[in-house]
């Protein structure tokens, strides 16, 4: 567990637990959330005159209580701040809006072919401009755009304060065209999206300090996370999806075959059969098609055998987001049973999360960022 050092860690640690716990469950009394943290009645009192006092949380409706006097709600100030989180990929853009309150509160997603040009950064612009307007945000409160992309920066490995990963599988983006516009449109950071799908993880799984992030869609790849610290994130990611599951598979951009990302991929699952999505896949495969029961069957085998791979060497539960958590979800009953059961050494203590939102997971990272940040700035 996460041990602060200082008085004033131990406080900002606090914080972040409180407006986390309001965040999640919305206005409660200081009885509940002492309850609700495990903080003490004098910690929680502490902590709300500085969240008072930053704007971030208010006090709402006194309450009758049973203990005689009346006691008052604690509310959080959810449009202190909002956020759009954009994701670009090969084949679509995808845009959520978010402000300190969950779920999200809008998201859109538009089909457009990635190109190297201004005309398609334009585009992205103008639709974001469409996407603020239509949900009514208050532009003097709008914290920050974040661009998260999985296609491969060309050049220098850093915008902004993030480093940007190159994947050599990928489509090259024109760096200082990509840059130049950051400027223009004044966007914030551009991120992996592997990064930033495992920052919507930590986003979602709040109550849990220490998992595996495994992102399932068109690549494949994840990271640890520990102490919900999100800042070292941007140091952990790691190559899961060039973990060999398959030896003797199909070649991989690596250079080696039977890799999680070429065995395991969204499209590689349909397209191999000829079929045009994810949906109809899983149509097919539950009209009892054949061929699609028999691709099922390796798909799965070789994703055990990472999920598998990845329980052995952390010992952590493990979330699933992308694309495919969705899809994966209704089969976690046999995933579960594949990767857990029969395993005799010690008693299993560990699960499988399938995260909801998975297809928008990198745009809901790459906003969560900028709450985080807001938040951070006003307690520290
Ligand atoms: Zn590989």
């Amino acid at each position: 567990m996460y041990q602060p050092k200082s008085l004033h860690e131990i406080r900002v640690y606090h914080s972040k637990i409180i407006m986390s716990t309001l965040r999640q469950n919305g206005p409660m009394t200081k009885n509940d959330l002492a309850l609700k943290t495990g903080l003490s009645l004098s910690s929680v009192t502490n902590i709300l005159k500085i969240l008072t006092d930053r704007e971030l949380v208010t006090l709402g409706d006194k309450i009758d209580s049973f203990a005689g006097r009346p006691a008052t709600y604690i509310v959080p100030v959810l449009d202190a701040v909002y956020s759009v989180g954009i994701e670009v990929s090969q084949y679509s853009v995808r845009f959520v809006l978010m402000n300190l309150g969950e779920p999200i509160l809008a998201k859109e997603k538009h089909d457009a072919l990635f190109e190297n040009s201004d005309a398609y950064w334009d585009a992205i612009h103008e639709w974001l401009e469409a996407f603020i307007d239509a949900n009514n945000v208050d532009r003097g409160k709008l914290g920050g755009v974040v661009l998260a992309t999985r296609l491969a920066v060309s050049s220098g490995e850093r915008i902004g304060n993030i480093p940007v990963l190159l994947d050599r599988s990928a489509e090259m983006i024109d760096t200082e065209a990509l840059c130049r516009k950051f400027e223009e449109y004044n966007f914030d950071v551009a991120l992996n999206t592997k990064i930033a799908g495992a920052i919507y993880g930590l986003w979602e799984s709040k109550d849990l300090p220490d998992y595996v992030y495994l992102s399932v869609d068109s690549t494949i790849g994840g990271c640890v996370v520990r102490n919900y610290e999100s800042v070292n994130i941007y140091d952990l990611s790691d190559n899961f999806g060039h973990m060999t599951v398959h030896p003797g598979g199909k070649r991989c951009s690596c250079g080696r075959t039977g890799c999680l990302e070429t065995q395991c991929t969204a499209s590689g699952l349909y397209m191999r059969l000829n079929l045009s999505s994810l949906d109809e896949f899983f149509t097919e495969l539950e009209n009892g098609n054949e061929g699609c029961a028999a691709r099922w069957e390796t798909y799965l085998d070789d994703l055990c055998v990472a999920l598998n791979n990845l329980y052995m060497s952390y010992d952590m539960d493990i979330v699933i987001g992308g694309t495919m958590a969705q899809y994966l979800d209704r089969y976690r009953e046999e995933i579960d049973r594949r990767v857990f059961a029969d395993y005799a050494l010690f008693p299993v203590k560990r699960k499988l999360i399938f995260a909801h939102n998975g297809e928008y997971a990198a745009a809901i990272g790459a906003a969560a960022v900028v709450i985080e940040k807001f938040i951070a700035k006003k307690i520290s």
